[in-house]
């Protein structure tokens, strides 16, 4: 769901034409709604209700300070997979005690910042990881709390880009090296505090099976880990709950509670959740221009302002995003179909292939749709194109969240 809708004929954020919006900030344009990432943030946790529980969105998905903000004002914590990412959520006001830093390749450094800010845990995905964080937690005199990220081989059956909890994928240690993992790190590293157990399989799936086939797996985990004598406390089930940006139907964030809490009654842990995606997915649209219309035999091309640098989804997974007119014109009814591209010189830049839409003439603004969760964040200055303005909308007004880029922000460093 998301409060983007038309009023009349004007397609609007909350309560702000669309069109008002782009007058002020020109296009291409990031539109988010805070009531949307407030709800989103609601419904998530309230399927965890009953049990103690904490929420990390996924900052990777949209890592603007303002969207941040939104969460950590809700109390949501925080899934990092960087350092940058931790500047930016402790930015943004968030609570490192609600942070977990997950991600195959930390550095050194990354893992001694983290360290300072004293977060809840580190997601580790190999056994040099654990070495590499024991030293560095040695060398601070600290403890380091850590989970491993366990490799479930489960296949969330959803795109092989976004699938990460199958053998052939980088992520986690095998289930069957895991235990022996922990027993090796209680003995052999002192620094560290085995608190937790973490998996992540995937990103937008859209069936509860997959992540109850990974819950399973880690549950039969729990239970040796603890007769070893470890004292788990945290089950982290990471993100990947899928959305619609077509005709997907997802379980809502209360079906998949439901089937999580049953699986997991009588274990005593504290669960965590690092939705991204489903938090953001649809709280963001992409507002771009058309500039030209061009007809190339019996092909027709829509050439948009907004490309791949701007919005790589399309071009990187081949995903749709729905594209909807911001003002529904006179000749409203009359249907073309068309590519719309956008101006990068690569011929895999696109935003839609064979897409049915209305007709539209130069100076028409597109919403491409469902473009909050890995839209800004994924974007890039490819063919030196400062990126673009993202806008909060907020009941009746809206803020610049962030500026557009300028041609000296774009070669700022140099030389
Ligand atoms: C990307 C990622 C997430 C978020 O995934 P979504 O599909 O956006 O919910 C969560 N945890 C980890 C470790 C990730 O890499």
């Amino acid at each position: 769901m998301h409060f983007f809708a038309y009023k009349g004929k004007n397609f609007s954020a909350e309560g702000v034409k669309v069109e008002d919006i782009v007058k002020k900030t020109g296009t291409p344009v990031y539109i988010y709604s805070k009531k949307t990432l407030r709800t989103h943030y609601g419904a998530f946790t309230k399927a965890f209700d009953e049990v103690d529980h904490i929420v990390c969105f996924s900052v990777k998905a949209n890592s603007n300070i303002s969207v941040l903000r939104t969460f950590a004002e809700e109390g949501s914590g925080f899934d990092i997979v960087s350092a940058g990412e931790l500047y930016r959520a402790l930015k943004a006001g968030a609570n490192p005690k609600k942070i977990v830093f997950s991600g195959v390749g930390k550095r050194s450094d990354e893992l001694e910042f983290a360290l300072k800010k004293k977060i809840l845990m580190f997601n580790v995905e190999s056994p040099e990881e654990l070495t590499a964080l024991n030293s560095v937690a040695k060398r601070l005199k600290t403890k380091a709390n850590f989970a491993i990220r366990v490799n479930p081989d489960v296949d969330p059956k959803t795109h092989p880009y976004i699938s990460t909890g199958l053998k052939k994928n980088k992520f986690g240690i095998p289930a069957e090296d895991a235990v022996r993992e922990y027993v090796l790190a209680k003995q052999n590293l002192k620094c560290l505090a085995p608190v937790g157990i973490d998996c992540h399989i995937g990103s937008q799936i859209t069936k509860i099976d997959p992540f109850i086939d990974a819950l399973e797996k880690i549950k039969g985990l729990v239970h040796k880990l603890r007769s070893e004598g470890l004292e788990i406390k945290y089950l982290d089930m990471g993100g990947g709950l899928g959305i619609t940006y077509d005709k997907e139907a997802p379980p809502h964030p209360s079906k998949y509670g439901e089937a999580v809490l049953k699986s997991t009654s009588g274990l005593d842990l504290t669960l965590i959740f690092e939705p991204g995606r489903v938090m953001v997915g649809n709280a963001g649209i992409l507002v771009t221009k058309v500039l030209y219309v061009k007809k190339n035999d019996d092909k027709t091309f829509v050439i948009v302002d907004a490309g791949m640098n701007d919005l790589a989804r399309p071009s990187l997974y081949g995903s749709y995003h729905a594209i909807k007119p911001v003002k529904v014109s006179p000749s409203a009814g009359e249907e073309i179909t068309a590519d719309v591209v956008g101006p990068i010189c690569e011929s895999g830049d696109f935003i839609a292939k064979d897409r049915i839409m209305p007709a539209v003439k130069s100076g028409a603004l597109l919403a491409v749709m469902s473009a909050g969760a890995y839209g800004f964040s994924m974007s890039s200055n490819y063919n030196s194109r400062p990126r673009v303005a993202e806008v909060m909308a907020d009941g009746k007004g809206y803020k610049v969240i962030r500026k557009r880029e300028t041609f000296e922000d774009i070669i700022r460093g140099e030389k």
